[in-house]
């Protein structure tokens, strides 16, 4: 019954004269795939902007082809080859401190460079860091590589530069790696809406290429129960930090 209870909570947020913005990142995107093609539909569909987190180093003009006649679509760095250089113990990192910041760095403007040049129109100034973890040294050097936004996960805290997170997954990482619940992650959005310090916009993450069932049944749910929403308004990135 969580959909439901997502739907009253929208309900009543309407009766009081309240609006919720919801922004969607999906990350790892490199080539044109059938997943990606769903994902972008799916978007069309329902008028919803999406922001692709693209990996840098592999990609190219075909995915720049795929895109260049999508509206609404919006691009941005996602690291730079979504390789973990925290070693086999710690969690994954590919800005983490485990590397001189000047090769990082480096990296990081090569695929800001690599980005902003295949995506003339579409291209943001946004850092995603792969696994939504990024060191605070990485963070000090963003705004002389030229990114003017961060993404990772969980409440936004005040940074330089501004962070514009997301704060649902709807994937299960661990254990069956499928989509999560579709009633659990209606739960979840329910308490996210009625939580006092509620995000600004709230951000839906979600990994085109490794969606099952679950993670297409949500995502189409949740686009028909809000896009046509008086209360509710998807934002693109780009305006929204
Ligand atoms: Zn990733």
């Amino acid at each position: 019954m969580s959909q439901v209870a997502f739907t009253q909570t929208l309900e009543r947020l309407t009766a009081k004269g309240e609006h919720v913005q919801f922004w969607l990142r999906d990350d790892d995107a490199v080539v044109p795939t059938v997943a990606l093609k769903r994902l972008l539909d799916l978007c069309a569909d329902h008028s919803v902007p999406l922001t692709l987190a693209v990996i840098p180093r592999d990609t190219g003009e075909p995915l720049a082809t795929a895109l260049q006649a999508r509206d609404n679509v919006a691009v941005a760095v996602h690291g730079w080859s979504h390789a973990n250089h925290a070693g086999t113990s710690g969690k994954k990192q590919e800005l983490g401190s485990h590397r001189p910041l000047a090769e990082t760095a480096q990296e990081l403007k090569a695929g800001f460079d690599k980005l902003s040049g295949l995506y003339p129109q579409q291209f943001i100034p946004m850092l995603v860091p792969p696994w939504n973890r990024i060191a605070p040294e990485v963070i000090e050097a963003l705004p002389a590589l030229g990114f003017r936004s961060l993404s990772v996960f969980g409440p936004e805290k005040d940074a330089v530069p501004p962070l514009l997170n997301s704060h649902l997954d709807i994937m299960n990482w661990h254990g069956v790696r499928g989509g999560r619940d579709p009633e659990e992650l209606f739960a979840e959005l329910a308490k996210l809406l009625d939580e006092q310090g509620r995000p600004k916009t709230i951000g839906i993450l979600t990994h085109h290429l490794v969606h099952d069932d679950n993670a297409w049944a949500f995502l189409q749910a949740l686009m028909a129960a809000t896009s046509g929403h008086a209360s509710c308004r998807w934002v693109s990135a780009r305006g929204a930090v």
